[in-house]
């Protein structure tokens, strides 16, 4: 299930582009450097990632219009500052103190600090989890029953819980959204959306049985030729993303891996359907 996603995400724009075409695990481009220009929270965001074994540092940034800046090629690439997130945690877990936001000495975050027995509270991104089934050439999308984006369609894919594997949460979220048995075959996707802290990782997977139906959370499941996607009724730009890449992917033949974030565009208003980048894209 996924209840509370940021509706500012919804029906993000998308140009696909590979930035880094990669030939194995070994050549997994690394995250190498990058600064934080102090006072400058609104500047493009850019990561600095290598790619193979030329020692380059390229840095890239996509939009749902192309390609934004030029690939830099460069030490120290600069990101923008993330946004400043207010910690939301008012009531100690440990003792049930009221909290109150303060830097703790040594850190550098606002933190939810009790103000009876002094626990720190960290808050850290959540993991959401989610397959996308393959079956006679076409992909399994579930018609949501339940806000937020009621009505839209989406992969089956929801919070991962304690106590069981990315794998297993995709399976259990599949078979709880479109009451499928599915047998996982690869990672297709991570995808992290720092602004609301939450990464989602996306698996392929197919049928054990050729049967589906929708569950409790689900209006309807169907079965979709990508091109019959309904882009348009998609719930979530996350899903939008991901289900663009795999479409990428199909006319290319070759299905793979891919890495990306979902920013909010400098600028944009938070209620802007497309106000948001796909950075740092990168595909096996
Ligand atoms: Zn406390």
């Amino acid at each position: 299930m996924l209840r509370s996603l940021n509706p500012l995400l919804l029906g993000l724009g998308f140009s696909p582009l590979h930035h880094c075409k990669l030939r194995g695990l070994s050549n997994l481009p690394k995250i190498v450097s990058f600064s934080v220009p102090r006072g400058s929270p609104s500047s493009p965001r850019l990561l600095a990632v290598h790619c193979g074994s030329g020692g380059r540092f390229r840095a890239f940034r996509m939009s749902s219009g192309g390609l934004e800046s030029s690939p830099l090629e460069a030490d120290g690439a600069t990101l923008a500052m993330p946004a400043v997130h207010k910690p939301r945690i008012r009531f100690c877990q440990s003792c049930g103190g009221a909290t109150k936001q303060v830097i703790p000495n040594g850190e550098e975050k606002l933190r939810s600090v009790c103000s009876v027995c002094g626990r720190i509270h960290y808050e850290n991104p959540k993991m959401v989890v989610g397959c996308l089934v393959e079956h006679d050439n076409k992909i399994l999308l579930c018609k949501r029953k339940i806000e937020p984006s009621y009505g839209l369609w989406t992969l089956p894919a929801g919070y991962m819980e304690i106590g069981e594997s990315a794998v297993e949460g995709a399976m259990r979220e599949t078979l709880e959204e479109a009451c499928a048995e599915v047998e996982v075959i690869s990672p297709f996707a991570q995808l992290d959306i720092p602004l609301i802290g939450q990464t989602y990782i996306i698996f392929r997977a197919k049928l054990r049985k050729p049967h589906f139906s929708p569950g409790p959370e689900s209006l309807e499941c169907a079965l979709f030729a990508p091109e019959d996607i309904p882009f348009d009724s998609i719930a979530f730009s996350s899903i939008t993303v991901a289900l663009k890449m795999y479409n990428e992917d199909i006319k290319d033949g070759n299905v793979t891996f891919h890495y990306c974030t979902i920013n909010k565009r400098p600028g944009a208003s938070p209620s802007d359907p497309n106000g948001f980048d796909v950075d740092n894209q990168m595909h096996l």
